[in-house]
């Protein structure tokens, strides 16, 4: 180091080191301008962006401050007044007001419920409850399940949680896109689960918990749901709850409810049973279980500044605003399935009971993946999605819609309304040609040989006379969505 005192090894000069205090101390803005550029054009394309995406929603301004808070700084492996560190005076304080406002949140007994507020993300509870090789049964991943419950194929364990475990997936009705629970029924008698688990990623109908109950009973199983997906709905109490029918019950925290990315695990505590003969209690085993699944089987130190930001988002969820909020996302959602009904469009079951709606293109003669990018190109964030009976997964035919975030963005029916016309084509303003979202792709693919690849589709696109359509409608669209306020923080 050319400007360090003789003698001084490899110590900073006064200079640098007064430096790096400044450093320090600088805003985002100016100490790292590309990181900041970044930031600022997601927050821009997620303003003028028709956001859809079911799973997908705008936090609160009070949610990303505690977020980026700096309880991002603290160690604290182990549970509140068992810590492996010290000055954990304030995350004690804080996991404990966590833990009480989630019960709180699901009207829960705190005799018979407890939960562990530490999980990253959803997904880490079965381990705790299955032994390697138990057997498991969730919904289908074509059929809306979620990838962690228990997910292959013919050819591969995809999920981890289908190499641990022996899964047997449940479907739904080809035809009526409903829960086959006879057939559920039916396979769990033969295939003797461990664990069934409720929960969906891309399912509009409620769920028949009574019926999962007893399908888990006749066969010894635990029954869990993981209710990632509907957190929000089942808080505001616009859902029916798992808690009455399940022993476990996971969530993420970012979907419906809100918070910042993370997840929770509840479980029961107290008499599992008591047999009716002896009157002998057996008790539930499950807070140790899972507390020592989460950590130290799976994870580290709990992440404090997002236990600090759903903690926030809990206790917003306990507001009237909050079930208002929740309400005009379901009278949203059957908005926006009624009049893409009208526009002669198939929704899987006819409708749907919460967030989010399947749409099925096969009636139209296209498919999820060339629609879900002219959208794209749109400004309308959506996803592909296999559809009941589809035969290939390669070739999705559906698209998942979700009013969750836009409704945070103060949308309602009406506006939904046009987000249905957006897509399937553009209100044309005075004078201008009609621009088109679902009806342009059946117009480019009509322009080509029946057997081009979703490749060849995309590349097709590209030719001018689309472009000047698709940024028609773009611009229509960023036009009509930059005009709604954005939940966050004021800059970023
Ligand atoms: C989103 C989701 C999860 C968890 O997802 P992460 O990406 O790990 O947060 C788990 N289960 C279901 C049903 C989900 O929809």
């Amino acid at each position: 180091m050319a400007n360090a005192a003789p003698g001084s090894g490899d110590l900073p000069s006064a200079e640098l080191w007064a430096s790096h205090n400044r450093m320090v101390m600088e805003p985002l803005e100016s100490n790292d301008p590309e990181v900041f550029g970044i930031i600022k054009k997601e927050k821009q394309r997620q303003r003028l962006e028709l956001e859809l995406i079911a799973s997908e929603n705008f936090a609160s301004r009070a949610v990303l401050e505690a977020l980026g808070s700096c309880m991002n700084n603290k160690y604290s492996e182990g549970y509140p007044g068992q810590r492996y560190y010290g000055g954990t005076e304030f995350v004690d304080e804080l996991e404990r007001l966590c833990q009480k406002r989630a019960l709180q949140a699901y009207g829960l007994d705190p005799h018979k419920w407890g939960v562990n507020v530490q999980p990253y993300s959803g997904t880490g509870a079965r381990t705790a409850l299955v032994e390697p090789h138990g057997r498991i049964m969730g919904l289908d991943l074509p059929d809306g399940g979620h990838l962690t419950h228990g997910f292959m194929t013919e050819k591969k364990k995809i999920s981890a949680t289908s190499v641990f475990f022996e899964s047997m997936p449940y479907k739904v009705n080809p035809t009526t896109g409903y829960i086959d629970y006879d057939r559920l029924e039916e396979n769990a008698r033969l295939f003797h689960p461990k664990l069934i688990i409720a929960g969906f990623s891309c399912y509009s109908r409620n769920l028949d918990y009574t019926r999962m109950r007893r399908i888990a009973d006749a066969n010894g199983a635990l029954l869990m749901a993981d209710m990632a997906h509907i957190s929000g709905l089942v808080a505001a109490g616009v859902a029916p709850s798992p808690f009455e029918h399940c022993d476990v019950v996971t969530t993420t925290t970012h979907k419906t409810l809100r918070g910042c990315r993370a997840g929770m695990i509840f479980y029961r505590k107290g008499t599992r049973s008591v047999d009716p003969k002896t009157g002998k209690e057996t008790l539930y085993n499950l807070e140790s279980l899972i507390n020592q699944a989460v950590f130290p089987g799976l994870q580290g130190g709990p992440h404090n500044h997002a236990i600090a930001g759903f903690a926030v988002a809990l206790r917003q969820a306990m507001t009237p605003e909050f079930k208002a909020y929740q309400q005009q996302v379901v009278a949203n959602c059957q908005a926006l399935s009624a009049a893409l009904v009208e526009l002669g469009y198939n929704i899987v079951t006819g409708g749907s009971d919460n967030h989010l709606i399947l749409l099925d293109l096969r009636n139209k003669g296209t498919d999820g993946g060339r629609a879900e990018r002219v959208l794209e190109l749109c400004s309308i964030a959506c996803n592909k999605n296999t559809c009941p009976g589809d035969i290939s997964a390669l070739r999705p035919s559906g698209l998942r819609f979700g009013t969750p975030a836009l409704t945070s963005r103060g949308f309602r029916q009406d506006d939904f309304r046009r987000v249905a016309a957006f897509i399937h084509r553009g209100e044309a303003g005075a004078g201008a040609r009609p621009v088109r979202g679902i009806e342009l792709t059946l117009r480019v693919q009509s322009d080509m040989s029946p057997k081009a690849t979703l490749r060849e589709f995309k590349e097709k696109l590209q030719e001018e006379g689309y472009q000047a359509d698709l940024a028609a409608l773009k611009e229509e669209v960023e036009a009509f969505a930059g005009t709604f306020p954005l939940p966050g923080l004021p800059v970023l």
